[in-house]
């Protein structure tokens, strides 16, 4: 994932590219708007972080030609000026995210990392594991290449069980995630589910661990 930091204070980017690179982001710094607009150009970063408050342009101002040339991946603005208007002008101009200074570099991160989820959701919606695959922009659970067909909750189950591969789901944090849906969920429903989407999935796809939950092994990594 390739970052683009626009920052003109040469402290806090040197802080900000550290963490982001010790983070596994590959990051450029550029210190003036211009060179923000050149690099945005010519490298076409997945991601940019965009102080406002630069030596040249106004970031607002860099913000909007890169939409206006077409750029389209997602931008945070990271800035001094935190008011509400503030806020609203820079999400008004593209911006998908708002991270007032001071800012804590975990929070930047946290909210990096939702941003490239986001992006690699929409650059490839597919989760597949061994025979199983599900996209998750149209909702649809294919075995073999068959596509088979999931009660909404069935289907939640399964997402969640498979975008976490190899890691446990105890059945408390699958609940949570039936109620998070809205859905009044009586106390052995996940098992229900669980018990009926079984019947559609190839055999020992999803494992019962004992007295914790559920799991879903990618083979490579089992073995
Ligand atoms: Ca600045």
């Amino acid at each position: 994932m390739q970052v683009l930091l626009v920052e003109d204070n040469t402290l806090l980017a040197n802080a900000v590219m550290k963490t982001l690179k010790a983070a596994g982001f590959s990051v450029n710094h550029v210190d003036s708007g211009k060179r923000a607009l050149t690099a945005i150009r010519s490298t076409k970063p997945d991601i940019v972080v965009l102080d406002l408050g630069l030596p040249d342009l106004d970031g607002l101002d860099v913000l909007r030609s890169a939409r206006e040339q077409g750029f389209s991946n997602p931008v945070l603005i990271l800035t001094a000026r935190d008011t509400t208007s503030d806020k609203i002008l820079g999400l008004d101009a593209g911006a998908d995210d708002y991270l007032a200074k001071p800012f804590e570099i975990d929070e930047l991160l946290a909210r990096l990392r939702a941003m490239e989820r986001r992006l690699s959701n929409v650059r490839n919606p597919f989760i597949t594991i061994g025979e199983v695959s599900i996209d998750t922009s149209s909702h649809e659970v294919s075995v073999n290449g068959e596509s088979i067909s999931t009660s909404r909750r069935e289907y939640m189950l399964l997402k969640a069980l498979m975008e976490s591969a190899n890691k446990i789901q105890t059945r408390d944090s699958l609940d949570s995630k039936l109620y998070s849906w809205g859905e009044e969920v009586s106390s052995n429903a996940v098992e229900v589910h669980i018990h009926n989407l079984r019947k559609k999935l190839p055999a020992g796809f999803i494992q019962t661990v004992r007295g914790v939950g559920y799991v879903v092994r990618r083979q490579a990594e089992a073995g």
